[in-house]
């Protein structure tokens, strides 16, 4: 179920994408947040700007979480994101032994509204979480928010 609580930490992951475009990168942002409900870290997109198409701010956040958290905090904290997490990672979430995700829209809307923008096909196929990392409690996405992460992503293509 997503709680108030998880609302709130999404909200801010789309401030992060809305970032990503102001800076030319594409929107997607993220939250780490421990068990206790404070907010570890945050991270958004920098592909274009880093000029390297792995820099993704989930793979941010595992990166982080591997350096400065111990096993069990890893496992309680949960990752909230603007787009579900792609195949390189939900390994990544997955090989460190974080907890739960929360994302505002889904891969596979992703896809359908890149497709509908022109974006050609992404070179790395868009797999749910749970088929890459089956161990990790997922939810999403969220009625609402998933719309405003798709006027996003069609604010980034008006912009290039
Ligand atoms: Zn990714």
């Amino acid at each position: 179920m997503v709680t108030d609580n998880d609302l709130q930490h999404l909200r801010r992951c789309l401030e992060l994408a809305a970032e990503a475009i102001d800076a030319g990168d594409e929107p997607f942002g993220s939250v780490l947040v421990g068990a206790d409900g404070t907010v570890l870290a945050e991270d958004r997109n920098r592909e274009t700007s880093a000029r390297d198409q792995t820099q993704h701010p989930e793979f941010a956040l595992a990166r982080w979480a591997a350096t400065h958290l111990d096993a069990d905090a890893r496992a309680a904290a949960t990752v909230y994101t603007s787009g579900e997490h792609c195949p390189m990672c939900a390994a990544a979430h997955g090989w460190v032994g974080l907890g739960r995700i929360v994302f505002a829209s889904s891969s596979a809307q992703t896809s359908a509204w890149l497709s509908d923008l022109g974006v050609g096909p992404s070179p790395v196929r868009a797999i749910p979480i749970q088929e890459v990392a089956p161990g990790v409690a997922v939810e999403g996405p969220v009625p609402g928010l998933d719309d405003e992460v798709h006027e996003l992503h069609r604010r980034y293509r008006l912009t290039r």
